[in-house]
This record gives structure tokens, C-alpha cells and sequence, in this order.
């Protein structure tokens, strides 16, 4: 079924004069791993931004996991429970711990702190870093710290993940690794995906490419 319903939707900045989103139409699955490509100020995060529910269109409506945009006067909570953010810095805290870090989200959930302590733990052995969950995130590579945030991301067990340039930073090695990882998460957990970038060898390792070009769709 639809998870994510975009229709005609239009976001300008300086009173009018850029349009970064000029008439977006897009039905995305449950369970896709969509990917968004398209040049720098093409609009991709700008369209994000707002499948998240971080800003508000000037018009056009946005339907995600069955909550109208418009409609919901929840955006915090909905966030908290529906979607997982990743972005290209990492955005941990410094002077918390991996672990620490990971349960953030979880405060949001019902779970007590045992449970809490257990999916952060369980998460953090699927990233590979078991072994690491002390640590505090300035002692990690950039790797390992993105593979932090993806364990992050997944803490509530979000219906839907996205990604801005989740591998912008990282070396060519390492975005693989980090990029295997998603592809693996992706299909273990299953989680819709949303993924900004604008490398094409990584949006084509999505089910589905949607290219962006000047605020449009201009192939998908
Ligand atoms: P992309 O992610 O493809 O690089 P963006 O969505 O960031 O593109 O930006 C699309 C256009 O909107 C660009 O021209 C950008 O400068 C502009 N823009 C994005 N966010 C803002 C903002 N908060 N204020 C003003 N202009 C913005
Ligand atoms: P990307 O790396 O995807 O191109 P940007 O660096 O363009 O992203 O944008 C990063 C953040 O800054 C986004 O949240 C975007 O909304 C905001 N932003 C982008 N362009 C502008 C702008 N011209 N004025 C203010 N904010 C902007």
C-alpha cells in the first residue's frame, strides 16, 4: 500500500523568488527504497524536508503514513513514532555515549529502561558495533560514526528512514560499507526508504530512481 502520497506540491523561499519545489507528484510503497537524484538546488532536500514534515509547503498536499500534513497539529510525535532521520554529518552528541546516543529516539517509545537498553544494544550489534558501545562518537572513524546514526535512525522503528547524502562525507570504501548496510537494514527490518543524493552509482542502488530537476519530477 501507499506510505507516502505527494500531490502538486509547491515550496518557495524569499517571498516567492526560488521555487524549490515546483509541482511534485509522487506515490511511494511501503517497503520501497526510493532514491533522490538530481544536481545541487535541484530541490531534493527541500522535498525531504517536507516527506518528513520539517517544513511546510506553500501548497499541495502531503500524506505520510496516513497523516495529511495539513491535518495533523502533531509534528513532533509523529516524527518521534513514524520516521527515522539519517543525515550526512552524523549529528551525534559528543559527550553521550554510542549507546547513549542510540537510545534518544527510544525515550519516545514506551519502552522501559531495560528494553531500551536492549534494542540499542540489538541494533548496535546489527551495525557492527557491539563492541564499541561505550565509546564516545569522537573516538569512532566517520564510518563507524554513520553507522551509529543508522542505528539511531532505527531506534523507534520507524515506518519510514531518510537518508540526505547519508554517505556525502565519507570516503569511497567506507560509503560502500555504510551503503551495504542500509541495503542489508532494508531488507531485514522492513523500512521504507527515502535516500537524497546526487551520485548515480548510489541512487541506483535503490528499487526506484526519481530524479529531480529544477523543483520537478522529470523521471522517476
Ligand atoms: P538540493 O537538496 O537538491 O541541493 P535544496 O532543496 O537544498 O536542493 O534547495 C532547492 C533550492 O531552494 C535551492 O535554490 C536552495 O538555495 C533553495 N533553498 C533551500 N532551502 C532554503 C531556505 N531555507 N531558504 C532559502 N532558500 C532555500
Ligand atoms: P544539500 O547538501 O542537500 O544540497 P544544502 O546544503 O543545499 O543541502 O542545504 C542544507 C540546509 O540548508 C537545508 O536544510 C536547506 O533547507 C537549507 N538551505 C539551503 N539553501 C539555503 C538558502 N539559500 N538559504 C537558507 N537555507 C538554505
Amino acid at each position: 500500500s501507499v506510505i507516502i502520497k505527494i500531490q502538486n506540491l509547491i515550496k518557495t523561499y524569499e517571498n516567492g523568488n526560488i521555487k524549490a519545489l515546483n509541482g511534485i507528484d509522487l506515490e511511494i510503497e511501503e517497503g520501497e527504497f526510493v532514491s533522490i537524484i538530481g544536481q545541487s538546488g535541484s530541490g531534493k532536500s527541500t522535498l525531504l524536508n517536507m516527506i518528513g514534515f520539517l517544513d511546510v509547503p506553500d501548497s499541495g498536499t502531503i500524506e505520510v503514513a496516513g497523516i495529511d500534513l495539513k491535518e495533523t497539529k502533531h509534528l513532533d510525535e509523529f516524527r518521534s513514532k513514524k520516521i527515522g532521520f539519517i543525515f550526512q554529518l552524523h549529528n551525534l552528541i559528543p559527550n553521550l555515549t554510542v549507546q547513549e546516543n542510540v537510545e534518544i529516539p527510544i525515550y519516545e517509545t514506551s519502552l522501559n529502561s531495560k528494553a531500551r537498553s536492549e534494542r540499542a544494544l540489538y541494533l548496535l550489534s546489527l551495525v557492527g558495533l557491539k563492541d564499541k558501545v561505550n565509546m564516545k562518537p569522537t573516538k569512532l572513524s566517520g564510518g563507524e560514526r554513520q553507522r551509529v546514526a543508522i542505528a539511531r535512525a532505527l531506534a523507534n522503528n520507524p515506518s519510514i528512514i531518510l537518508a540526505d547524502e547519508p554517505t556525502g562525507s565519507l570516503d569511497s570504501k567506507t560509503s560502500k560499507e555504510v551503503l551495504d548496510l542500509i541495503l542489508e537494514l532494508h531488507e531485514k527490518e522492513n523500512v521504507t526508504i527515502v535516500l537524497v543524493t546526487h551520485d548515480t552509482n548510489v541512487a541506483n542502488l535503490a528499487n526506484r530512481c526519481i530524479e529531480v530537476l529544477d523543483g520537478k519530477i522529470i523521471s522517476s
